[in-house]
């Protein structure tokens, strides 16, 4: 709760006027406590978990062939049931793992200072504190998800969310509720070393979570914004990773791929890659769909 009653109290303390921003911020948040303001993220969790994907699902239903040529694997197709299914699995999870998460861990989030007062961070100060949060959670998140695909993780946990080998958007947090808490651990991990403003921390939920989506989205458009930011895996990059599933050892990174390349974890990818540039072609002189080259590859892939 902000320590000012009235606008012109908060004037007076900062020595200036407030900006747009944050008259908008002192008259939404001046009477609610901190921890209301903390449970927003729940509420943005849960609308995002339930819209973000919907553009993604329309395109499945819709069956045109304009869209379906960017669906990484084309062959792959769900009904609204399947979809169904998995949204309803999802907010199950939800309900036992993500909600309970982010209740309880406010204490903590109080512990480490994350502040709701004024002034607020400006845009620069949040570009930075963000791009720390991703930094952060992509090199924990790489070892952890590795450490996943260990035999006994593999089978007791990271199995639910391999169960679809073709990602879409409503299967990015379809997971057992172990590995929710497991990868939330290293979501939090950058705003417990940095903690800054809640705006800030509220981005960085809503940022990671339409990250998520994206990767799982199953569609690789070339107009996607991110194919501009440099090492970043997206939606094809994690696709295969599902595909060739328990096996692959390969592509664990969530957002860059520089830990992939490190550690040598991509090498099945670049393989891929490669191969399936001549095998493109190739199919491509004999007049057959793009998808069915990655169709042949991965199965090649898994029977070796
Ligand atoms: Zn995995
Ligand atoms: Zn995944």
């Amino acid at each position: 709760m902000l320590p000012y009653q009235i606008l012109e109290e908060a004037e007076t303390a900062l020595g200036r006027n407030l900006t747009f921003a944050e008259t908008i911020w002192f008259k939404y948040s001046s009477q609610k406590s901190d921890y209301f303001l903390y449970c927003h993220n729940t509420i943005f969790l849960f609308l995002f978990y339930t819209l973000v994907p919907l553009p993604y699902v329309f395109m499945e239903l819709m069956q045109s062939k304009n869209i379906d040529k960017f669906e990484i694997q084309s062959k792959v197709k769900n009904s609204f049931p399947d979809m169904f299914r998995c949204y309803k699995t999802v907010m199950q999870t939800f309900v036992l793992a993500v909600g309970p998460l982010q209740l309880f861990s406010y204490p903590v989030i109080e512990w480490v200072g994350i502040r709701t007062g004024l002034p607020l961070p400006s845009g620069s100060e949040m570009f930075w504190q963000l791009l720390v949060y991703v930094v952060v959670e992509d090199y924990t998140n790489y070892w952890l998800h590795r450490l996943l695909h260990c035999e006994w993780g593999y089978e007791k946990i990271h199995r639910v969310h391999h169960e679809y080998t073709a990602p879409i958007g409503l299967a990015a947090p379809y997971a057992h509720w172990a590995e929710v808490l497991i990868l939330g651990f290293a979501s939090f991990l950058g705003p417990l070393m940095v903690p800054r403003h809640m705006i800030t921390f509220w981005l960085w939920m809503i940022l990671r979570q339409a990250k998520a989506i994206e990767t799982h989205s199953g569609y690789d458009f070339p107009w996607t914004p991110t194919k501009y930011i440099p090492f970043y895996g997206g939606a094809k990059y994690h696709d295969y990773h599902h595909y060739v599933g328990g096996r692959s050892q390969s592509n664990f990174a969530s957002v860059f791929t520089y830990c992939d390349y490190i550690y040598g974890t991509d090498k099945g990818y670049r393989y891929q890659k490669e191969v399936f540039g001549k095998l493109k072609e190739k199919l491509r002189s004999k007049g057959e769909e793009n998808g069915d080259a990655y169709h042949i590859f991965a199965q090649d892939l898994k029977s070796k």
